[in-house]
C-alpha cells in the first residue's frame, strides 16, 4: 500500500475524534501491529498499553481470530437481521448467556458501545411505556462517561464533551459515587429520590468510571444501591463496555456483586477488538414486556449491520482465547504486576494516588491543577510517553495501563517506568 506522507494526506481530508485540529500534531502513521507493539510506517514502535481505546483483548494481529474472521468471510459475510438469522450470531449469544450472570436471558445486537447503552435505555423506557405506567426520570453517577449518541450523553455527567448540547440532552437525576467518607449520604439520597416510584432506571458504570478518570469504588457500596433500586422498581443497567470481559480480573464487573443487572451493555471487547459491535442483554421479564399481540409493544430499534457475521466470528474467537487458562494466568498475573508497582509508585511526592482493579492500574499525579480532563499538563504527559515509545493516552492528569493480556511482564515493566519516570519529570 502507498504510505508515503501518510499523515499530511491524512490532515488533508480527515477529522480525528477528540481531537483539536488546529493544534493537534499530525497523526502517527500505523502501518502494522502485533501483539502489544504497534509499528509505524517510519520504523518506530510503540507498546500499546493502553488496548487502542480499551477494545484489543488479545493483541493486534491475533492470527486466531483471523483465521476465523477469515473463514467467515467466505462463508457469510452479511445477512440482514430482521426476520433472518445465522449460525455465529446463535451460537454467540448461548455461549454468552452462559457466562453473564444468571438472570440475563436476552440479547439484542448493536454496533458500538454507544448504541449498547441506547438500546439499554429505550429497553428500560419502553419497558413502562408498554405498561402504561409513567416513570421518565433516570439516575446516574457524577462524572459517568456513556457515549456520545444522545441517549449516552443524556446519562454521561456534564462536561466540557457535552456543554454544545446541553439543551437538547433530557433531564438525569445525578448521584454521588459511594466512596467511604460519603456511602451512607449516598444511600439515603438514592433512597429518597427513588420513593416517589417515578424513576424509571438507574445507569452505571460497575466498580470503574473509565473516561471519568478511572474513579474506582466498591461492590458491596454498588451493591447496596442496586438493591434499593431493585426494591423499588428502578431497572438497572450496567454498563460493561469497558469492563466486560476480564478487565476488572473477572469476566465482568458485575461478576464481584450479589445483585445482578436487568440490562447489560456489552462492546469494546466482545470481538477483541477486531470489529465494532456491541450487544445488549436483559432479563427476561424486560423482554416480555414487549410480547403482545400488538405491533406497537414491539421494539422498534435495528442498524444496518446488526450481528454481522465477521463480527460475530471474531467475538466467538475472542471468547475462545479469553475462556482458556492460559488468559486468566495472564489477567491474574498483569493484576500482581500492577499492586507490586502500586506499592511503588504511591511513595513518589508526584503521585496523588495510584488505583487497581483487575487488570487496570491508574495513576492520578499531583499538577497543582484540579483533576480534569483538560488539565494543562496532559499534552506534556501524552508526549512523554510517547518519546518513550509508550502509548499511554492520560485522562487530563490520570494515566492509566489497560493493556491486552497477552503483554509480556517486560513490556509490563516498560509502561512502569515510563509512569514512574513521568512523576520525576513533572
Ligand atoms: N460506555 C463506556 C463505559 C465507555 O467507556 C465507552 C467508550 N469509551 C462507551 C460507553 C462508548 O463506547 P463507543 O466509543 O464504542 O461508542
Amino acid at each position: 500500500m502507498h504510505t508515503k506522507n501518510l499523515p499530511a494526506r491524512d490532515r488533508a481530508c480527515i477529522w480525528h475524534p477528540y481531537t483539536q485540529m488546529q493544534t493537534a500534531e499530525l497523526p502517527i502513521a500505523i502501518s502494522h501491529a502485533k501483539d502489544a507493539t504497534l509499528y509505524t510506517t517510519d520504523g518506530k514502535s510503540y507498546l500499546d498499553a493502553i488496548s487502542s481505546w480499551w477494545v484489543t483483548l488479545h493483541g493486534h494481529a491475533n492470527e486466531y481470530i483471523a483465521q476465523k474472521v477469515y473463514q467467515q468471510l467466505q462463508t457469510l459475510e452479511h445477512v440482514i437481521f430482521a426476520g433472518f438469522t445465522h449460525p455465529s450470531a446463535v451460537l454467540l449469544c448461548e455461549r454468552l448467556l452462559e457466562i453473564l450472570p444468571s438472570n440475563q436471558q436476552k440479547l439484542f445486537f448493536s454496533d458500538n458501545g454507544s448504541t449498547a447503552v441506547e438500546v439499554g435505555l429505550k429497553m428500560a423506557f419502553q419497558y413502562w411505556y408498554n405498561q402504561n405506567i409513567n416513570k421518565t426520570k433516570v439516575l446516574a453517577f457524577k462524572n459517568a462517561y456513556h457515549g456520545d449518541t444522545f441517549g449516552a450523553m443524556a446519562v454521561s455527567g456534564r462536561s466540557a464533551f457535552t456543554a454544545p448540547f446541553a439543551p437538547f440532552l433530557f433531564d438525569v437525576v445525578y448521584i454521588d459515587v459511594p466512596h467511604a467518607h460519603n456511602a451512607q449520604a449516598c444511600f439515603e439520597e438514592v433512597e429518597q429520590l427513588v420513593a416517589k416510584g417515578d424513576v424509571a432506571a438507574f445507569v452505571f458504570e460497575p466498580l470503574v468510571q473509565g473516561a471519568g478518570g478511572m474513579i474506582m469504588y466498591e461492590p458491596a457500596h454498588l451493591d447496596r444501591l442496586l438493591s434499593i433500586c431493585k426494591a423499588n422498581k428502578v431497572i438497572t443497567i450496567a454498563d460493561e463496555v469497558m469492563t466486560g470481559f476480564g478487565r476488572t480480573g473477572k469476566l465482568f464487573a458485575c461478576d464481584y456483586l450479589q445483585q445482578q443487572p436487568d440490562i447489560m451493555c456489552l462492546s469494546k471487547g466482545l470481538t477483541g477488538g477486531t470489529m465494532p459491535m456491541s450487544l445488549t442483554s436483559c432479563a427476561q421479564y424486560i423482554y416480555d414486556a414487549f410480547l403482545s399481540t400488538s405491533k406497537l409493544k414491539t421494539f422498534f430499534h435495528g442498524h444496518s449491520y446488526t450481528a454481522n457475521p465477521v463480527a460475530c466470528a471474531a467475538a466467538l474467537a475472542s471468547l475462545d482465547i479469553l475462556l482458556s487458562p492460559d488468559c486468566n494466568n495472564n489477567i491474574q498475573n498483569i493484576n500482581r504486576a500492577h499492586v507490586d508497582f502500586q506499592a511503588l509508585i504511591v511513595q513518589h511526592p508526584k503521585v496523588k494516588s495510584c488505583r487497581v482493579r483487575g487488570t487496570i492500574l491508574a495513576v492520578e499525579y499531583v499538577t497543582n491543577e484540579a483533576t480534569s480532563y483538560l488539565n494543562s499538563k496532559r499534552d506534556f504527559m501524552a508526549k512523554f510517553c510517547l518519546s518513550k515509545g509508550v502509548l499511554l493516552r492520560p485522562l487530563g492528569n490520570v494515566l492509566y495501563v489497560l493493556p491486552p493480556y497477552c503483554i509480556s511482564a517486560t513490556q509490563l515493566q516498560t509502561a512502569y517506568k515510563t509512569m514512574h519516570d513521568l512523576a520525576d519529570a513533572l
